[in-house]
């Protein structure tokens, strides 16, 4: 076969006004996909079982940034620094994750993607990083995207070292929230000087099951390491096309 790995990419919900609402991507991801041999589609949340039937076109998925993870679903109530959640993408990105595990998929799990991915595998999350972990760095950071702002110090017996090829990585940052608890089906590959859990990888790999707390794709066009992140995550999508 000779058509590019199709990467779907979850969509995140905007409202522009009264008029115009819908799930969107940054057009970054689409660019870093493009530039990287892939072919972007966004997949809706309209509800799980629709979400799962979206997979039969995906040779590998991004799950992308945005809302705040509904807390209810790693049985906490919300902190009063919560974000707006949206529960049907929610349920929709947990059935993927079980569903690209199952089936092996190649996943790419970006920001709050890496947090839906261990609340999905049973784990728990940082509602606000600000209010509720002691002497923070700064993670959500107030330059562009595409700029580098803090460090991550990466596990060398893990993909993403062999990946980026450094133990010491500079990554950019816009989250507010993180990985509190660790599913026990992950393990953490990467860390702030603060404790932060920034990256982490599945404990029972077939495939390529990344998840970053920063964001490779804003950064990709510029910079060598988080481009290579991209470029496998995609290899890897081509490697298991039917
Ligand atoms: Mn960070």
């Amino acid at each position: 076969m000779n058509r590019k790995p199709i990467i779907g990419i979850t969509g995140a919900y905007v409202k522009h006004n009264d008029y115009m609402e819908g799930v969107y991507v940054h057009h970054d991801y689409h660019k870093s996909v493009v530039a990287n041999g892939g072919i972007p589609i966004i997949l809706p949340y309209i509800n799980p079982e629709i979400s799962l039937e979206t997979l039969g076109l995906c040779d590998g998925i991004i799950l992308s940034g945005g809302e705040d993870v509904d807390p209810k679903l790693f049985n906490q109530d919300p902190h009063h620094q919560l974000g707006p959640t949206t529960p049907e993408r929610d349920l929709a990105e947990i059935a993927i994750v079980k569903y690209a595990l199952e089936n092996d998929i190649p996943l790419l799990a970006i920001c709050r993607g890496v947090q839906i991915l261990n609340v999905a595998l049973g784990g728990t999350l940082i509602q606000d990083i600000s209010s509720q972990v002691s002497e923070p760095i700064q993670h959500s950071q107030k330059i562009d995207r595409s700029q580098d702002t803090h460090w991550v110090t990466i596990s060398k017996n893990s993909r993403l070292f062999e990946i980026v090829g450094s133990n010491r990585v500079r990554v950019n940052s816009l989250h507010h929230q993180a990985i509190g608890e660790v599913a026990k089906d992950l393990r953490i590959v990467a860390q702030s000087s603060d404790g932060i859990v920034e990256a982490v990888e599945y404990n029972h790999p077939t495939t390529f099951t990344v998840g970053v707390q920063w964001h490779p794709e804003s950064m990709a066009s510029t910079n060598v390491e988080m481009n290579n992140l991209l470029l496998e995550f995609i290899k890897n999508s081509a490697k298991v096309m039917v």
